[in-house]
């Protein structure tokens, strides 16, 4: 039996326990308490954080990993789950927003966070310093936000080095999903990237869309979890197959020039979100003051992986993400592949590569 002891603040739970609670993090002029389950196995492994709630109007993961943590018996385990189900109290209760009402800061721009910055860099240092640092693998699970459709999806960053890739490529394709999304470096201020560039093996998991929260995409979450724990040995394997994957870079984001109303000319219906080229229309938007129409073409060639589901756009506002398989031989490198039109966004996958 592993004799460790596993706390964050003044939650502690000892070897073959389960503990849940909340720790307060001090986020300078106002404080959140951050629920946690901590499951501390009965034999040595690896330490696995799983996050939900980064984001607001990110309901299932939020969902699927309470039924997780409701699962998992510290008999079971090897190694030490860390599971935090609203990791941005704020952003979750208090809006619906990838912004955190506080600060109007999203979250999944800054991390790893600034200590004496402003309340959400605060909470993203928090969430470091107290969860992410201590990882052997970091999982942080979103969805498409209440006025976004996507396809689901892991995302994951090249570090150039070549065992954590290797680890990294391996644990994203356990989920189950098909399309694995490769960013072909680490920078940016994405929780999976910033865990990345500290050598942690870290995932970004998208699944669902649309504010919804239906059981069905929350077992198929649930299940993609334990698939995973089993695929990095904290859980005993089983007799179920490998799942198949295809590997996608992004080719480009695409972001709104006008405020108006934005008709999509692509198709949202599940499992058919098209594939365009480079130049066709990817929809209007109509300034609804004089009908003046602005034409929104795509700059790349791609599948979209998600795009904007709202009527209502803004500049800056994210309307559209594509992405291209994934060729090693003819990729174009970190450096030189530019992305264009990439504003402020509303994704957490950060399509910049
Ligand atoms: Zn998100």
């Amino acid at each position: 039996m592993s004799d460790t002891t596993l706390s964050i603040g003044s939650l502690e739970a000892g070897p073959g326990t389960k503990v849940r609670g909340s720790v307060r993090a001090d986020l300078g002029t106002l404080t959140a308490d951050i629920p946690l389950t901590l499951v501390n196995g009965t034999r040595p492994g690896p330490r696995v954080v799983i996050t939900a709630g980064v984001h607001g109007g990110e309901f299932t993961p939020i969902d699927a990993v309470v039924r997780l943590a409701d699962r998992l018996e510290p008999g079971e385990v090897s190694g030490q789950v860390i599971i935090c189900p609203v990791a941005n109290p704020n952003a979750v209760y208090q809006g619906r927003l990838n912004v955190s009402p506080v600060d109007g800061v999203n979250i999944n721009r800054v991390f790893p966070g600034d200590p004496d910055g402003g309340p959400t860099e605060r909470l993203a240092a928090w969430l470091f310093a107290n969860l992410v640092d201590g990882a052997d693998v970091y999982v942080d699970l979103h969805c498409g936000g209440i006025d976004q459709v996507l396809r689901d999806f892991v995302g994951y960053r090249l570090t150039g080095d070549p065992d954590l890739d290797k680890a990294t490529a391996e644990l994203a394709g356990s989920f189950g999903i098909e399309d694995l999304m490769i960013g072909l470096n680490a920078d940016g201020g994405n929780s999976h990237a910033a865990a990345a560039r500290r050598g942690i093996s870290a995932v970004l998991v998208e699944v669902g869309e649309l504010g919804q929260r239906d059981g069905a995409t929350a077992r198929r979450r649930v299940d993609g979890l334990f698939r995973a724990l089993r695929h990095l040995g904290v859980l005993d394997p089983d007799d179920s197959a490998p799942a198949p994957i295809r590997e996608w870079v992004w080719s480009a984001g695409v972001t709104a020039e006008a405020t108006g109303l934005w008709y999509p000319e692509f198709s949202f219906d599940a499992d058919v979100i098209g594939e365009v080229a480079e130049g066709d229309v990817l929809g209007r938007i109509i300034d609804p003051t004089d009908g003046t129409e602005h034409t929104v073409h795509a700059p790349a060639g791609g599948r979209i992986i998600y795009g904007m589901h709202g009527l209502t756009v803004a500049p800056g506002t994210e309307l559209a993400a594509l992405a291209i398989p994934w060729d090693p031989d003819t990729a174009p490198s970190p450096d030189t592949l530019s992305v264009p039109g990439m504003g402020r966004g509303s994704d957490e996958a950060d399509p910049r590569p």
